[in-house]
């Protein structure tokens, strides 16, 4: 037992000399722009929260009742003990929303990547991603054991060569032709970049292939309602698998996919993240039905407004390169692991919340202080934070 803590402290040794070593800190409130940590108020730019719903009140009282109604767990996974009715509203909603024939729901975005690339694609199959795709697509097509290809950043000229060579290997298997799969972000969680979608969806077409769009940082925020870059593009329908989060824009947590009555039977039938884990629980689900419905209402619009309008302000102070804002999301990308640690501890010196993004978030060299915005933010929060980013002994 020894020998075991032993070598876990050399590898916990190497990290911290790398400046890659990580820990926890306690909240001691909701997640909202204020965060109490250590008896110590910090202005939050960390969350994924973009509309400023993890703390709604709808969203609380849809959890509640839910717990009222259905207690406080699932008791088994949907297809053994009985499929609780929070389950189906919140799949009625989402496919409504997404505007899709069905939808289905898992514990996070995480399962839901890993249950439905695993069902769809296997040894015989070719899923190419691009080369910053979310880790738990990657995590998911290794596990298929399909053969892996990756494309540039956003280049779609390296996709069609990727899509030229999966082509040419198509072989029957079976009564079926091998699969060609396509998996992107539709915005990028680290980047806050958005995709060529509507040109991705041209070649996908062209070579057959199926296409994967992960909406995780879109949802909610871009688009007519909320409802994507897919439907903002008007490339909806020519995206299989709709995947994303319930726990970011929605404010609530699990994940989903959208897609035909097909994709969906299929995934029940062969999702083993679905099949094989108790069902999340039904406040969860009550909370995001709420929080769909929410997003898709006047305060929804206003909340929207509310977001672009801080987002577009703190892109101009800052003057990015790129100036139009794609993204809640801007990384002040900084190099150096080291470098980045010291910039987030001297913010926090000024009680102001941003996470050192590292490796394997990101590349090694590419550490980042990643800021994000929400609804919930004021215009005198974006200042405060300004302020103390021109304090900063480092250039950004
Ligand atoms: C957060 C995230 C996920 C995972 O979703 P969870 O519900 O948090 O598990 C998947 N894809 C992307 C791009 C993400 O940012």
């Amino acid at each position: 037992m020894n020998s075991f803590n032993d070598e876990l402290n050399l590898r916990l040794t190497a990290l911290r000399e790398q400046n890659l070593f990580r820990e926890l800190r306690r909240v001691d409130s909701a997640q909202s722009p204020r965060l109490e940590i250590n008896g110590q108020t910090f202005l939050n730019f960390s969350a994924n929260d973009y509309l400023g719903l993890a703390n709604h009140p709808a969203l609380k009282e849809a959890a509640i009742k839910a717990v009222e109604k259905f207690g406080a767990g699932a008791g088994a996974s949907r297809l053994i003990s009985g499929s609780l009715a929070p389950f189906h509203e919140l799949e009625a909603a989402l496919a409504a929303f997404k505007k899709t024939e069905a939808a289905l729901t898992f514990s996070t975005g995480y399962t839901a990547a890993l249950g439905t690339i695993c069902a769809l694609v296997g040894k015989d199959d070719v899923v190419i991603l691009d080369k910053l795709i979310h880790a738990s697509i990657v995590d998911a097509a290794k596990l298929s054991g399909a053969k892996l290809r990756i494309f540039d950043h956003n280049d779609t000229n390296d996709l069609e060569e990727k899509l030229r060579w999966a082509n040419h290997r198509q072989s029957p298997i079976g009564n079926r032709q091998s699969a060609i799969l396509v998996i992107t972000e539709s915005i990028f969680s680290m980047d806050g970049d958005r995709a060529p979608l509507s040109e991705i969806a041209a070649l996908k077409e062209k070579y057959g292939a199926w296409l994967m769009v992960d909406e995780a940082h879109a949802t909610g925020i871009i688009g007519q309602n909320g409802r994507g870059l897919a439907d903002e593009l008007g490339v909806s329908d020519k995206i299989e698998i709709h995947m994303g989060t319930l726990g970011k824009a929605l404010g609530a947590s699990g994940g989903y996919i959208c897609g035909s009555r097909a994709l969906i039977d299929f995934l029940v039938n062969r999702a083993r993240s679905f099949i094989f884990s108790t069902a999340p629980v039904p406040a969860a689900a009550a909370a995001a039905t709420a929080a769909i419905e929410l997003t898709q209402s006047a305060e929804g619009e206003t909340r929207r407004k509310d977001l672009w309008l801080l987002i577009e302000l703190l892109n101009s102070k800052l003057k990015i390169k790129n100036s139009k804002p794609e993204s809640a999301i801007i990384p002040l990308i900084l190099g150096d692991e080291a470098k980045t640690l010291a910039a987030a501890a001297q913010l926090r010196e000024q009680n102001i919340f941003v996470p050192a993004i590292r490796y394997p978030t990101v590349a090694r060299g590419a550490a980042r202080l990643r800021i994000s915005l929400t609804a919930a933010h004021t215009s005198a929060d974006v200042s405060e934070l300004l302020n103390a980013l021109a304090d900063l002994k480092f250039q950004i």
